[in-house]
């Protein structure tokens, strides 16, 4: 065996040993810059979401979208390393603390950040009905089932321009909606988002053009509300980070 060879065998096999102990490192190590911020893997293919939302829609979303928050996040963080060091709840609650010159990006990506993570989480194929606790405070809080996604798809169409659309989880369980522009996140006043639904356009124009209306309704297709019973104990346990 040659000396080249073998040095390509070596370098072959510690890279698989390193793989094996710490695969975060190596991720890290090959992302540029490494950083604290990373886009999470969804838990469920591009296309498991079809016919409601195409999978290039998805994987656009996702790889391009999020993915763009991630990155200015871990450039923020080069000079700023605070924003990583804090829970994003944290961050978000108190962005008046930033310095001027990226208080409005932090905002941005920070949020955009936050909001992406909680949506991929709360979407799934066979994601089931609302049931058990949460049902319950849907009927108490917001009306019920149909009350409740009339109201959340109206607001969401009356959006004007990017936003969201939330109902968000009090410590106690109580339930609210509402919406925010841009990527402001419901943390950004002390609150946390049980689901939420993306109404920027590129949540939907591959498929569905200006017909928001239509992918508002067509979005509950998506919800794993298994996900969102899962939210709503780890909230009402103080342990909901995003
Ligand atoms: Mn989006």
């Amino acid at each position: 065996m040659s000396s080249l060879s073998r040095r390509r065998l070596f370098t072959a096999a510690a890279g698989v040993a390193v793989a094996a102990a710490a695969p975060r490192m190596v991720f890290a190590q090959a992302m540029a810059p490494a950083g604290a911020f990373k886009l999470p893997a969804l838990a469920y293919p591009y296309n498991a979401l079809e016919p409601h939302i195409d999978a290039k829609t998805m994987e656009i979303h996702n790889t391009r979208h999020h993915q763009a928050f991630v990155t200015n996040l871990n450039n923020f963080a080069k000079d700023n390393p605070q924003i990583a060091e804090k829970p994003i709840a944290d961050v978000l609650a108190n962005l008046s603390a930033l310095p001027d010159t990226i208080r409005t990006g932090v905002r941005n990506s920070m949020g955009g950040h936050a909001n992406h993570t909680m949506f991929w989480e709360i979407m799934g194929p066979n994601g089931g009905k609302a049931g058990g606790e949460v049902l319950a405070a849907i009927d108490r809080d917001l009306g019920g089932m149909e009350k409740m996604t009339n109201d959340f798809n109206a607001a969401g169409g009356r959006v004007f321009g990017s936003g969201w659309v939330f109902v968000n989880v009090a410590k106690d369980g109580k339930l609210s909606m509402e919406t925010r522009p841009n990527q402001d996140n419901p943390m950004m006043d002390g609150k946390l988002a049980l689901f939420g639904n993306d109404v920027w356009e590129h949540a939907y124009y591959l498929n569905y053009q200006n017909r928001r209306p239509d992918y508002l309704k067509a979005w509950w297709n998506t919800v794993n509300w298994t996900k969102i019973s899962e939210r709503y104990a780890a909230a009402k346990a103080g342990k909901l980070a995003v």
